[in-house]
């Protein structure tokens, strides 16, 4: 990019002028570092938007717009922002919209984030020319650090803005409506891209991330995309085998068949009765047969129960297990 004669000149003439303060950001991130984050390709492949030059340097350098470019005037990412949010049971699962509200650090309204008072104007530190960072020869090498008299800003203020005492910067806060999708889980993290803190001088807003808790429903719970319930039922409905209503979420109660002789804690399966999945199939319900012993008993049932005892005196339901016990 250096080829041109005439620019190279301009290039080394720069150099003297910003008294070595001027460099090529190797090893650095665009943006970072070097003097101001500016690109010295810009200056010499005329593809600058003063078509490059020197003339453009000392534009873009000194005040051009009211603005100088230093440390603190280049395009920067908005910061990610996290947050969380509690939805309840039934919002999890069908998506919603909530209003969250997002507290954060950014420019200063008053000052504009210049940090200098109304009617005044920051100007370039004489000491590093603007750079932010100033060097120091140790023998055969130099090392770079943040300027002492700006604290890395290039940046000094001689009338500080009374809102922000100088630093640019005010805590503000800003609610947002985001859209949670369908299907989330409790303890599931978000990203919205680009709805954290906005960017600065034209850089791209950050990205938010929120951290979304689900309320407990009293009767369902969820595994995935299927939706867990617990039906009680009696001792004769497993052994003879019923009928039984259970409920859906959001919908009418479904009727699932127990055949005679069903254990306890069997699950049955209703199909198509849970979570929505982001390619559009539905998740089942998990319904759970749970045996309920009654505390009371009239005495037509106690007795019932008392000759079933009878009936079934033959039967030790713990032969089994006291033999298998004895196995090694
Ligand atoms: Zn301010
Ligand atoms: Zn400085």
């Amino acid at each position: 990019m250096l080829s041109d004669e005439k620019r190279r000149k301009e290039y080394d003439e720069a150099r003297s002028l910003f008294g070595g303060g001027f460099r090529v950001p190797t090893g650095q991130r665009p943006g970072q570092g070097g003097f101001g984050g500016f690109d010295l390709g810009d200056i010499f492949s005329g593809t600058g938007d003063g078509g490059g030059g020197l003339g453009d340097l000392f534009g873009t350098v000194f005040n051009r717009g009211g603005r100088t470019n230093t440390a603190q005037n280049r395009a920067r990412r908005g910061a990610d922002v996290e947050t969380e949010t509690t939805l309840t049971f039934g919002d999890a699962i069908d998506g919603t919209t909530v209003a969250l509200r997002l507290t954060g650090e950014g420019p200063c309204p008053v000052c504009h984030g210049t940090g200098a008072k109304a009617g005044t104007m920051p100007r370039v530190c004489p000491t590093c020319n603007g750079t932010g960072q100033s060097s120091r020869n140790l023998g055969s090498f130099g090392i770079s650090e943040p300027c002492k008299d700006c604290h890395g800003r290039g940046l000094v203020v001689d009338d500080p803005c009374p809102e922000c005492s100088g630093s640019g910067r005010a805590m503000s806060s800003r609610t947002i409506q985001a859209r949670i999708p369908a299907g989330v889980a409790d303890g599931q993290r978000i990203k919205l891209a680009a709805k954290g803190a906005p960017g600065e001088r034209g850089g791209p807003a950050g990205d938010l991330y929120v951290r979304v808790h689900v309320k407990p429903h009293p009767v369902f719970g969820r595994s995935g995309a299927n939706l867990t319930v617990t039906v009680p039922v009696t001792f004769a409905e497993l052994t003879l085998g019923a009928e039984v209503k259970v409920p859906s979420h959001r919908g009418a109660p479904v009727t699932i068949r127990i055949p005679p002789g069903t254990p306890n804690r069997r699950t049955f399966t209703v199909r198509g009765k849970g979570v929505r999945r982001k390619d559009g199939t539905t998740g089942n319900m998990l319904a759970t047969v749970e045996v309920m012993v009654p505390k009371d008993l009239n005495s037509k049932a106690r007795s019932a129960i008392e000759e079933l005892r009878e009936a079934t005196a033959g039967q030790d339901p713990r032969e089994e297990l006291l033999e298998r016990a004895k196995e090694a």
